[in-house]
């Protein structure tokens, strides 16, 4: 037993493995975590509930700067103390979800990183661009400003325990601008992830694929220095993607139906994405679809444009039942399998 033996008989010890979820209060308001998760045996994660402060905590021997194991303590109810114990394969991990722009998080992964979060995780995001180029109505002044302010609105909504923005400017979907994220070196912006990661005591981090999904040269861009970060740092690397067959026969389909734009040529999305045969992992979201659409409808400037459809509007207006099919689920491919099946998100 990890804890000092001043809980006495406020502690209710669990048989390992249990699950407390259903106990966690809904309003968390400390959160301090336990060091070396490693070194912690089978007692890796902790919760506490009742009325456990900061101090309180510190008492009870967790050293609230170290990262590792986390204890929750919801202050209001004091009904002693519930310690939680986990076996290896569940016990708190650390991923970072490296993305391109603002609102690219809540596309791609917000799923699977508010169930990361719901299940005790820690995660984290690195924004590596303002948006700046992004399209977006010509009434709003500070693009730049604006999508930073939606982004942490995003993050707060998933849940997410630190944001990292790496201030590089958006190069346009065309690449065009000046000191783009994207003309920026590779080791350069892989030594920052690095950084991340080795704080972090990260073992699991989140690119994009090889395709750069639909192409954009800062996602295209993302896929190469995540890359460089994880072999870099031997951290376990998953690329968030999305299934390209059926897209693309959506795509053709709409086109043919004139949905589309006269000059959108679907041919451009056949190499887009990844094949199906090749996502290794299926993060089923549906729980978190709500925490999801909120997370993309806090990217307001996205939805909004001087002409055309932007794909946030159109995911906006879906209805529920087609949201959990189209949103409820998230695509990775595992890059190298030098881990544990334990490591995976899918154990999530
Ligand atoms: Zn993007």
């Amino acid at each position: 037993m990890v804890l000092g033996l001043r809980m006495d008989r406020k502690i209710k010890r669990q048989p390992s493995g249990d699950s407390y979820d259903r106990d966690v209060p809904d309003s968390i308001r400390a959160r301090v975590r336990l060091p070396n998760a490693g070194s912690c045996g089978n007692h890796h994660y902790v919760v506490a509930q009742g009325d456990l402060s900061l101090r309180q905590a510190k008492h009870l021997g967790f050293d609230t700067t170290g990262s590792g194991c986390e204890a929750i303590g919801d202050v209001g109810d004091a009904h002693g103390v519930t310690v939680r114990h986990v076996s290896n394969n569940a016990r708190v991990r650390t991923l970072i979800f490296c993305h391109a722009h603002p609102d690219d998080e809540a596309l791609l992964t917000a799923g699977t990183m508010a169930k990361a979060v719901a299940a005790g995780h820690r995660v984290v995001l690195v924004m590596a661009t303002d948006g700046a180029a992004g399209l977006a109505s010509s009434t709003i002044d500070d693009l730049a400003a604006t999508r930073e302010r939606e982004l942490a609105t995003s993050a707060e909504i998933l849940g997410l325990h630190r944001v990292v923005n790496l201030g590089y400017t958006d190069s346009g979907l065309d690449g065009a601008a000046e000191h783009g994220f994207a003309t920026a070196p590779t080791e350069e912006v892989a030594e920052q992830i690095a950084q991340v990661i080795f704080d972090e005591k990260a073992e699991i981090v989140v690119g994009y694929d090889p395709s750069g999904g639909y192409g954009h040269p800062d996602h295209l861009h993302i896929h190469r220095v995540t890359r460089a970060a994880a072999q870099a740092t031997g951290t376990q690397l998953f690329e968030a993607t999305l299934p390209r067959e059926p897209i693309a026969r959506a795509l053709h389909a709409a086109a043919r139906l004139r949905l589309t734009p006269p000059d959108f040529d679907p041919h451009e999305f056949d190499s887009a994405w990844t094949p199906r045969a090749d996502i290794t992992h299926r993060v089923n979201v549906r729980k978190h679809i709500h925490a999801k659409r909120a997370s993309q409808a806090a990217h307001a400037s996205q939805a909004s444009a001087d002409d055309g459809v932007r794909t946030l509007q159109v995911l906006a207006k879906l209805p529920s039942s087609l949201a959990r099919l189209v949103l409820g689920t998230e695509f990775y491919v595992e890059v190298n399998n030098s881990t544990t099946e334990a490591a995976r998100p899918s154990a999530l």
